[in-house]
């Protein structure tokens, strides 16, 4: 039996843990060793060495051994055929733009994205590059529609969306995009491969933060663009080799690492996430709870349709109050930090206030101020009782 063929009866659990890991034939050790040097021996005549390469091993900014391992595990876990890691979700999105877009192209991007996306499509392609872009709510497939133009390039979607939990149909986003010539990205980073897995509902590519879920323990920055490698080619020479995008081999270690847990993890992040969304749901001072998960959120039924095992571990809610409660009740928790970031082990809080510059393009009951939740592995009913109490302790 090929390798190949071996792969396809594992199962993602077991591929979390064995994919990209191999027995060390120096050392006999049964785990990658982490490889450091930044620079690897040249052969007898090295004149015809392309130093722009990124596949043979030169100079660890063409690419390392760490990463490579890396990269075979997460197009696995993401179902694609190639991956490219690189040092940060950021590095990733921005690596994809710049590899695809050129002068006079259109873009459609979600109207709740990563914020970066933001800015690198709205404020720097455009400007910069003379790339046309157009903000669409992409849960209306037909608003999609009629925002296509003959140049369109490129779709890009953000399922869950950061920071509204916003759902898009992947699978229906990819027949409009495919039936017009277009490109599809999806950024996987709020559901991570264990529930979502763009490419095998027709995505063209997938991209997503290492640094949240896949990592897991908030200690690491890594983000991975997964598709074809006539594409990831392109990226891995450009974002490497030029732009210097290249991530460090003890990062791309750590996260190797980290994301042996990632369907453990995943479990008791959806249970968390889940059971604590209800709760607050059922809370008289909360006023509104965004979580795909809720029979109540309106795009519940399509995550359900494309989120295999759960739906993640962020949500959003608001609270009956104003500015200055919203900070109160943030002060008044303890298991639960007031920190950015989201997919760690342990639970995060960040409010993003009423005059945030993005609130327009949220719904309505973001407007007076939010809170966004990365749920973490904490005991459910721990977290639970630290959000009931910092709720008394407000007076709600
Ligand atoms: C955090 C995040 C990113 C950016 O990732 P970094 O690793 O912080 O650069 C991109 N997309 C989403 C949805 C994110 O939450």
């Amino acid at each position: 039996m090929s390798k190949k063929e071996s792969e396809k009866k594992l199962s993602f659990q077991t591929r979390a843990v064995h994919e990209g890991n191999a027995i060390d034939s120096e050392t006999g050790a049964i785990q990658h060793p982490i490889t450091m040097a930044n620079s690897y021996v040249l052969p007898y005549d090295p004149t015809d060495v392309n130093w722009s390469s990124a596949s043979g091993n030169i100079y660890t900014r063409n690419g390392g051994a760490n990463q490579k391992y890396l990269q075979e595990k997460i197009a696995s876990l993401e179902g694609g055929e190639d991956c490219v890691v690189l040092a940060s979700g950021v590095a990733a999105l921005s690596g994809l733009f710049f590899a695809l877009l050129e002068s006079g192209d259109h873009v459609i991007f979600s109207s709740v994205t990563y914020i970066a996306v933001y800015r690198l499509l709205n404020e720097l392609f455009n400007h910069k590059f003379k790339v046309e872009t157009t903000i669409v709510d992409t849960s209306d497939i037909e608003a999609v529609r009629a925002a296509i133009r003959p140049n369109t390039k490129l779709i890009h979607i953000e399922t869950p969306g950061n920071p509204t939990l916003g759902i898009t149909d992947i699978s229906a986003l990819a027949e409009l995009a495919h039936e017009n010539n277009i490109l599809l990205s999806v950024d996987n980073t709020f559901a991570s491969p264990y529930n979502q897995r763009p490419i095998e509902l027709g995505a063209d590519f997938t991209v997503e933060s290492l640094t949240k879920y896949i990592n897991g323990h908030g200690d690491a920055m890594g983000g991975a663009i997964i598709g074809k490698t006539e594409y990831l080619d392109i990226i891995r020479a450009q974002s490497q080799v030029n732009l210097g995008a290249t991530i460090s081999p003890f990062n791309a270690w750590l996260i190797m690492r980290g994301s042996v847990t990632l369907p453990l993890r995943m479990k008791q992040h959806n249970e968390n996430a889940l059971k604590i969304a209800q709760w607050l749901e059922q809370q008289p001072g909360v006023s509104f709870v965004a979580y795909p998960g809720l029979e109540s959120s309106k795009g519940h039924e399509i995550a359900k349709k494309q989120m295999s095992n759960g739906f993640g571990g962020v949500l959003s809610f608001g609270l009956k109050a104003d500015h200055e409660t919203h900070n109160q009740f943030v002060s008044k928790l303890n298991i639960i930090t007031s920190a950015v970031s989201l997919g760690h082990d342990g639970t995060l809080i960040v409010f993003i206030g009423e005059n945030d510059e993005r609130q327009y393009l949220y719904p309505e009951e973001f407007h007076n101020g939010f809170f966004r939740l990365s749920v973490g592995l904490e005991d459910t009913q721990d977290l639970i009782d630290d959000l009931e109490n910092a709720l008394n302790q407000i007076g709600l």
